[in-house]
């Protein structure tokens, strides 16, 4: 049964009344509803299933795992699956980052960041500092500590009575500064606002800044110009303060390499949150990598007070194994970056028709497009339109899923990812392409664009 109007009132919720069809299946880049209609995945879920949707290697390990053990808990036993992840994971880490925790999720894994951060300091004779900044846009998760790093003021301010609120800085939006400064000059500046606000807040008290190397839905993919996250590693350093980045979205060769801070070797960060593309959806899984000198120091003065019953799920770690396994085998990072070249021309092709796209950003295949209402100002358009809401549903009726975010405290476009799994092939980036172009034409019919 497909039609949701038919279907009986559920017991399931989640964030509003609206029904969606129900799956039925899925392989490569393509998703089936249980009536049959077929909708082409152009953002992997939520930017989740690098590898594409049932990868049959991937379930013969899972399966094989499960004739195996599916838990064992961590204070009980070690498992093999669990071990290797852990081995294969430190290799593909920058350099000294070779200490591996499991958890669920990307929620989980920033928690983990900030409590391993925060008992380093406890460790090392550094009580005083506790902040954490963080930058607007941005989302680093749904859990009371993540949402406290979280700049975005609609997902963050129902909850402003139980959160310890961190201090944020703005993301470097460069496609929206109407000055005269280059990209590079930007990017220092936009850096030298985290030393501001490290001043500002008194530089003893300041633990760490988490930061995604590449924005993700919050920024609508923002790359920052390379002279930023440099800048940032050095203003950590100068003042002691720990670097964590946010892979949540950009690891497992999103954006062209295995992690977003690939493409800037240089800006190593102390801490590490990985989920999302890490087991492409197959398990609940993400992962908190650390330097060595910061875990070591943890275990030294009494151990990590941290913990989920799931961590290390051996089920999970053999699908993340396997998942791993399949990025390497079919060394997707690279079809990432080269694939994400043709996504990123035709996008911008689309510019030519559609004069209410105001920006195409991104890197490999973590693509956005924004829309507004004048090219030249990068005004918005009227909120009235629901613009990131109606272009997605009108998508997704013709059979094509993307991901968009309004995103408001800060900035306030419509910006939608297109973000399809790392296997896509040239001819399905024309069919996503061809399907977007008449979506985006009935939303102007609409909207009378
Ligand atoms: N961090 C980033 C950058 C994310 O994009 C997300 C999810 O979208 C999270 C953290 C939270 O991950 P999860 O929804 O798995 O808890």
């Amino acid at each position: 049964m497909d039609s949701t109007a038919d279907r009986a009132p559920s017991h399931l919720f989640y964030q509003t009344r609206q029904r969606r069809p129900l799956l039925e299946r899925a392989e490569g880049v393509y998703m089936w509803d249980a009536s049959g209609k077929r909708y082409l995945d152009g953002s992997s879920g939520a930017m989740v299933v690098n590898i594409g949707h049932g990868n049959p290697n991937v379930l013969a390990a899972m399966r094989a795992q499960m004739d195996k053990a599916t838990f064992g808990y961590r204070l009980h036993f070690e498992t093999e699956a669990a071990e290797e992840l852990a081995r294969r994971t430190a290799l593909r880490m920058p350099e000294g980052l070779d200490r591996i925790f499991f958890v669920s999720g990307g929620s989980e894994a920033v928690e983990s960041c900030i409590k391993l951060a925060r008992q380093y300091a406890l460790a090392t004779g550094q009580e005083q500092r506790w902040k954490v900044i963080s930058r607007f846009p941005s989302y680093h998760g749904s859990t009371l500590g993540a949402l406290a790093l979280t700049g975005t003021a609609t997902m963050t301010q129902p909850f402003a009575p139980m959160m310890q609120e961190m201090p944020k800085i703005p993301a470097p939006t460069c496609y929206l500064d109407r000055d005269n400064f280059s990209d590079e000059e930007r990017g220092r500046r936009y850096a030298e606002l985290l030393r501001e606000e490290i001043l500002r807040q008194g530089p003893e008290s300041v633990l760490a800044f988490i930061v995604e190397p590449v924005g993700g839905a919050s920024t609508g993919a923002l790359v920052p110009p390379d002279s930023y996250l440099p800048r940032i590693r050095e203003i950590c350093d100068e003042f002691g303060i720990l670097l964590i980045y946010d892979e949540v979205m950009t690891g497992a060769g999103r954006t062209g390499r295995f992690l977003g801070v690939d493409h800037w070797p240089a800006a190593r960060p102390d801490i590490m949150a990985l989920s999302k593309g890490f087991a492409a959806g197959y398990a609940p899984l993400g992962a908190m990598a650390a330097d060595g000198r910061i875990v070591e120091a943890v275990l030294d003065a009494g151990g990590f007070v941290h913990g989920y019953t799931y961590a290390g799920n051996p089920l999970a770690c053999a699908a993340g194994l396997a998942v791993l396994d399949e990025l390497e085998r079919l060394d997707l990072p690279a079809n990432a970056a080269r694939r994400g070249e043709s996504l990123r021309t035709a996008l911008e092709g689309l510019m030519d028709r559609f004069p209410f796209i105001g920006d195409v950003r991104g890197l490999g295949l973590l693509q956005a497009f924004e829309l507004v209402s004048d090219r030249d100002t990068m005004e918005p358009l009227p909120k009235e339109l629901n613009a990131h809401a109606r272009l997605v549903d009108i998508a997704f009726d013709k059979g094509l899923i993307i991901y968009s975010r309004r995103t408001r405290g800060g900035h306030k476009g419509d910006h939608f990812m297109v973000c399809p799994p790392l296997i896509v092939e040239e001819a399905q980036i024309d069919e996503l392409i061809g399907l977007l172009g008449d979506s985006l034409e009935a939303f102007a019919r609409e909207a009378g664009l």
